[in-house]
């Protein structure tokens, strides 16, 4: 006879196996890692050559408006979008060349939009439907999937992060952990992980997270032990006020380990962003975080850099002024183009940048446009 088992000597099994052993260690030192695997290798192959298995599409690519002056490393980019599509990275690379741009640091998305029921029509991205939004953990495999089945020459021009946590689960960095094992010398970083980010904060299932948190703690102290650089996105503060609401808590992030190496992007701005003198809390706060880099991708060089100014909003800085305050910290910045899975339009998210890059210093110029990501990325 099939002997049944009841809930009390479940839990009592659970505990005294595995499942407690999941728990306790992770709240300290995260999960075990000195258990041998059991089948010995996998009989699956990585096909470490070869065409991009999922995704790879021949698109038309709009060429930049003016030829390719600057050698550049995007220090900011999505393999796939919020419906966790993208073009393939052979698109990517051709789109690349004709940028100028020689290698990307390249993550998924770890926040996928959902299709509801009620929805007549697809959304494509975050901000089509009032649809929620969630966190997709598999982004990360099909990012180093796709990688490892490039050939090497395309390979050689991608630095993966890993991103694909809920950042508001004190587990996240074990999780973390636990894919830099499964692809031990792969990852170079861990991000972008959003924290506070406008409407998608709104839109995605449970809590507002908040850079300060004890999950995100936990994350900075894995990248400082695996000295990996943590890319997030933190709002400065909330849409339609020019009250300064969020930075505490990245003080906070900032000052909790100084070992770890916090790339805030796009300097806190986000759609509906409107602060003044943005120039001076950078300064400010560069000076005071030795541990603390942006990057400008995004809109903020549009809105904030350029003088511009597409929503008739005067931040009160030009574009010299953050030519000043560049050359006063010329190993901080970094550009990138923040595209999100597809690249008809990459080259011109680059060039756009010419107009700053022009009016910095060769050596500034060089640092921004590749030395000061190369020096956060990690080496194996
Ligand atoms: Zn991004």
């Amino acid at each position: 006879m099939k002997k049944t088992i009841d809930r009390r000597d479940f839990l009592k099994l659970s505990a005294s196996a595995g499942l407690a052993a999941f728990v306790a260690p992770a709240c300290t030192k995260g999960l075990d890692t000195t258990t041998p695997p059991v089948s010995g290798e996998s009989t699956l192959k990585v096909p470490l050559t070869g065409h991009g298995r999922a995704t790879d599409r021949d698109i038309t690519i709009e060429p930049p408006k003016e030829a390719p002056r600057y050698d550049i490393i995007d220090s900011h980019l999505h393999m796939m979008d919020f419906l966790e599509d993208t073009d393939g990275l052979r698109a990517l690379a051709k789109a690349m060349d004709m940028a100028g741009v020689s290698k990307a640091v390249i993550f998924g998305m770890p926040i996928a939009k959902q299709w509801d029921e009620t929805m007549p029509k697809a959304p494509t991205y975050y901000l089509s439907n009032d649809s929620r939004c969630y966190y997709y953990s598999a982004t990360d495999y099909m990012v180093a999937e796709e990688i490892l089945c490039q050939d090497e020459k395309v390979r050689d021009r991608f630095l993966p992060f890993c991103c694909g946590v809920n950042c508001n689960d004190r587990f996240a960095a074990d999780h973390i952990r636990q894919i830099l094992k499964l692809y031990p010398g792969f990852f170079v970083g861990i991000g972008e992980i959003m924290s506070r980010h406008d409407d998608l904060t709104a839109l995605t299932y449970g809590e507002a997270p908040h850079v300060n948190s004890d999950a995100f703690k936990r994350i900075y102290d894995l990248g400082a032990e695996e000295g990996l650089p943590v890319l997030v996105h933190h709002n400065i503060t909330a849409q339609s006020t020019e009250n300064i609401l969020y930075l505490d808590e990245l003080q906070e992030a900032l000052a909790y380990n100084r070992s770890c190496k916090i790339i805030w992007a796009h300097i806190g701005i986000s759609r509906r962003i409107e602060v003044k003198n943005l120039t001076k809390i950078a300064d400010s706060l560069l000076a005071n975080n030795s541990n603390l880099w942006v990057d400008i991708s995004w809109l903020v060089y549009d809105y904030y850099f350029l003088d511009e100014f597409p929503s008739n909003y005067f931040d009160g800085d030009t574009l010299q002024d953050w030519v000043n305050l560049i050359e006063k910290y010329p190993d901080r910045f970094m550009i990138g183009t923040d595209k999100v899975g597809h690249w008809s339009t990459y080259p011109a998210e680059v060039v756009k940048y010419y107009k700053l890059l022009d009016r910095l210093s060769e050596s500034t110029c060089n640092k921004i446009c590749r030395e000061n990501i190369l020096s956060l990325v990690k080496k194996y």
